[in-house]
């Protein structure tokens, strides 16, 4: 994707990444501090124990009712974060551990640092989810160690300071750090690491906040950053003319992909029903403002992620119904719960230990492994959708054999549902995909996943993203299988539907609709509006007859001339 044109500017050359949020944003680089520096070894405290454990006590108190203020503010799903943090800052025993440890001598800061070690090791020995809550331990340690020292707090201020927003430059991002964000406060997020599908771009999208991922030696860059978020670049103290310049050619580019409205077609009128990717009821507003025809992807563990137990059948149904409602007589297709790898659930651990998470017990594997919660979860849709219009379509993740997809449709029918697919994400399933279409209605190729597997690139490497481009057109090649001659339909919700030109390409292979973060409907309407059917499949046999990615986005560029025309 192509932005509005960052160019070197005042003997800083741009840095490049891989743009994954498009859209300009301007503004102070804020680089997140990584570390808390570790108390010294030994350090003692001069005077009573009683004082230095009051001390303790109230930086403990105090890093938790932030943590709380922090959730209440966030709502949703950060709420449900940031209040399992609060809960770890606050565990009697911890408390405990660092009062005895100050009893020997040790200063408050040393006292905290060791108690808090001590739990890690517990956790890290305990691997599997537990362990994976090893760093939010960290981030509590951090927060009280700052407190007692003095020093900075770790963590992104939650205001703009001086009302002026910044540009969040980082190592990587969680999801806790995002959580209490807006573009208020942030104008882009600049990262090291993260591809283009990590839950940090894809955060970013659902913000609409230009974000830049992959992008070496990131958290070196200070003073005011330009970020492009389409074209992938940051440039360096441009001149206020040359700020003003790009912005107001990024505001003409969205004033004109603002003029096409209405459904998804081709310019021959061929119909490619634009869908909203959501990860919970917060996201609707968005998706109805974009002109989302329905709901693509529910991803439904987005709602619960840190739940310590699993949510009531009541809780469900609420947060599934309240989707349904808002898209009457529209497509409303969820997700069963993706449960594990870079996504756990604390009340779905894995079975056993994990030394690969995204190979293993993940996705329907877990929906199997404890079948109660899949079931409770589609009675609690089938309730859900009792008395509403909308066309509900449940779907299974992480789907790799026609008979895994036989036993989900089953689950399905038991449940009273009417429509069951998998997504293709595996791409054992895109090869089989005629095989899986026995059994179940409908198909959604989730690009992420399937340019994961296909290319043995973890999503979450930056240094990988080269190999998850969904232009490479061995990806490109697993879309055609999956789409395939078995005449059901089969959407895109992936990434890859959001990349306008790729859209265009997906339509021509015979994919059927496209679902995409809100902010990338608007871009996606517009290309597809300004090219024919006949288009659109030229450009897919281009690509695929390519050698590389890049070579693949070339040459099916070269049938899709309205693209430039867009700015896009
Ligand atoms: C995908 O893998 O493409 C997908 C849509 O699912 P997620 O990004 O939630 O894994
Ligand atoms: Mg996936």
């Amino acid at each position: 994707m192509t932005g509005a044109g960052v160019s070197p500017g005042n003997g800083h050359g741009p840095v490049k990444g891989v743009g994954v949020s498009p859209g300009i944003g301007y503004g102070p680089a804020y680089v997140l501090a990584e570390r808390v520096p570790e108390p010294p070894v030994g350090e003692r405290y001069a005077g009573e124990a009683g004082p230095e454990k009051d001390r303790v006590a109230q930086a403990l108190e105090r890093v938790a009712a932030e943590l709380d203020r922090r959730g209440e503010r966030a709502g949703g799903q950060g709420r449900e974060v940031l209040g399992a943090q609060a809960m770890m800052a606050r565990d009697p025993g911890l408390a405990v551990e660092v009062a005895a440890l100050v009893d020997t001598g040790l200063a408050a800061p040393r006292a905290v640092f060791e108690a808090f070690q001590k739990y890690r090791d517990l956790l890290t020995a305990a691997g599997g989810y537990l362990g994976e809550r090893a760093a939010d331990l960290d981030d509590i340690r951090d927060r009280v160690i700052a407190v007692l020292t003095g020093v900075p707090m770790p963590g992104v201020p939650e205001e703009a300071p001086g009302g002026v927003p910044y540009v969040l430059v980082a190592r990587d991002l969680a999801p806790a750090d995002t959580a209490v964000l807006s573009s208020a406060v942030v104008a882009a997020f600049v990262t090291e690491e993260g591809g283009p599908t990590s839950h940090t771009a894809i955060l970013a999208r659902a913000m609409g906040v230009p974000a830049v991922v992959a992008c070496p030696g990131a958290t070196t860059l200070d003073g005011n950053l330009l970020v492009d978020g389409g074209a992938g670049l940051v440039e360096r103290e441009p001149e206020p003319h040359r700020v003003e310049q790009v912005r107001r050619a990024d505001a003409a580019r969205r004033r004109l992909l603002a003029e096409t409205t209405g459904p998804g077609r081709t310019a021959d009128g061929h119909r490619v029903p634009l869908l909203a990717n959501l990860g919970g009821p917060a996201d609707v507003p968005a998706a109805l403002q974009a002109g989302a025809e329905g709901v693509g992807l529910y991803r439904t563990e987005f709602l619960f992620l840190d739940r310590a137990s699993a949510p009531s059948a009541r809780e469900q149904e609420e947060a599934y119904r309240a989707v349904l409602e808002a898209f009457p007589r529209g497509k409303v297709v969820v997700r069963t719960l993706d449960s594990g790898a870079d996504k756990p659930l604390a009340f779905l651990p894995p079975p056993g230990e994990e030394p690969n998470p995204a190979l293993g017990v993940r996705g329907l594997r877990m929906g199997r492994h404890v079948p109660e919660v899949l079931t409770g979860q589609l009675q609690a849709l089938a309730r859900a959708a009792e008395g509403t219009s909308a066309q509900l379509q449940v779907m299974a993740p992480m789907v790799a054999t026609a008979e895994e997809a036989a036993w989900f449709a089953a689950a399905c029918r038991t449940a009273g549902l009417p429509e069951a697919g998998v997504m293709i994400e595996i791409p054992a399933a895109a090869l089989r995909s005629a095989d899986l279409a026995r059994f179940v209605d409908f198909f959604s190729i989730g690009t992420n996943d399937l340019a994961q597997y296909a290319f043995a690139a973890d999503r979450q490497l930056g240094v990988l993203s080269d190999l998850q481009d969904a232009w490479q057109p061995a990806l490109l090649d697993l879309v055609a299988l999956a789409v395939g001659g078995h005449g059901r339909p089969c959407g895109v919700c992936g990434e890859a539907a959001a990349d306008p030109a790729l859209a265009c390409v997906l339509a021509g292979l015979g994919v059927g609709s496209l679902s995409m973060g809100a902010a990338g409907l608007p871009a996606v309407r517009a290309a597809l509006a300004r090219h024919t059917l006949v288009q659109c499949r030229a450009a897919a046999a281009a690509a695929r007859a390519a050698a590389s990615g890049e070579q693949a986005r070339a040459a099916a560029r070269e049938h899709l001339p309205g693209l430039s025309e867009l700015g896009l």
